[in-house]
């Protein structure tokens, strides 16, 4: 047994009487170390179902938000997701353990490199790089699925353009303090929304989000 599985599997737990549903979100959330992924000041409170501060007044999402947007996309193999916000990297980890083939983007550079080097010594599908997510990663689209892990004032247009025809996406939109998740499917070239309440997320900071 590895150090924390029994925390892990505990959390596991939780996220299934929360109502999360999805088996491969569930097993993925099983293999991914959360503790490797928290600042190790935290690391005995990485499997509480707590955002926890990664640095530069970021945060690593609760889990239990990450397995209800992982869940929201309907992720699949081999699915193109790109993500918005890295962050410390478990989104993205969850994601890649799934087997979707994901393209992640930070502003934060020292964030990006200590994500990276995560992706690196665990083989991880990760494609990552710094900047500016709210105007979308053009080379690689369009994508299956686009998930947003910070709040947006509106959904931009730039990230609708790069999804597929029948692609999921997930996004906090709201103001600086509370947000609605959207959880959208393209069809027909126009977004269908749902709107789920209760989450909180930091600011998305760029072109199309917040200055
Ligand atoms: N997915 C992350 C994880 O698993 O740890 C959660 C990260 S945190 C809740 C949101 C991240 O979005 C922050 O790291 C923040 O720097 C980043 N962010 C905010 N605006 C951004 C933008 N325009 N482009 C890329 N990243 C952005």
């Amino acid at each position: 047994m590895g150090r924390f599985d029994t925390e892990r599997k505990e959390l596991i737990e939780l996220l299934r009487s929360k109502g999360i549903t999805d088996e491969n979100v569930l097993t993925a959330m099983m293999k991914v170390e959360r503790h490797l992924f928290v600042d190790q000041m935290f690391i005995n409170r990485a499997y509480e179902d707590n955002a926890l501060p990664i640095g530069s007044e970021q945060t690593i999402s609760q889990p239990y938000t990450v397995a209800f947007m992982t869940q929201a996309l309907r992720p699949k193999k081999e699915m193109k997701v790109l993500e918005i916000g890295t962050g410390s990297g478990y989104q993205a980890a969850v994601l890649a353990t799934i087997g979707c083939r994901v393209f992640t983007i930070e502003r934060h550079l020292s964030l990006l490199n200590s994500a990276r080097k995560l992706f690196d010594v665990q083989q991880l599908r990760v494609a990552a790089k710094g900047g500016d997510g709210t105007v979308g990663w053009s080379e690689h689209a369009p994508y299956d699925a686009i998930i947003v892990t910070a709040g947006a004032p509106s959904i931009p247009d730039a990230l609708v353009n790069q999804l597929n025809e029948g692609g999921r996406l997930a996004i906090p939109v709201g103001n600086k303090e509370a947000q609605q998740l959207i959880v959208g499917t393209k069809i027909s070239g126009k977004l269908q929304t749902e709107v789920i309440d209760g989450f909180k997320f930091v600011p998305l900071i760029g072109k199309n989000g917040w200055n």
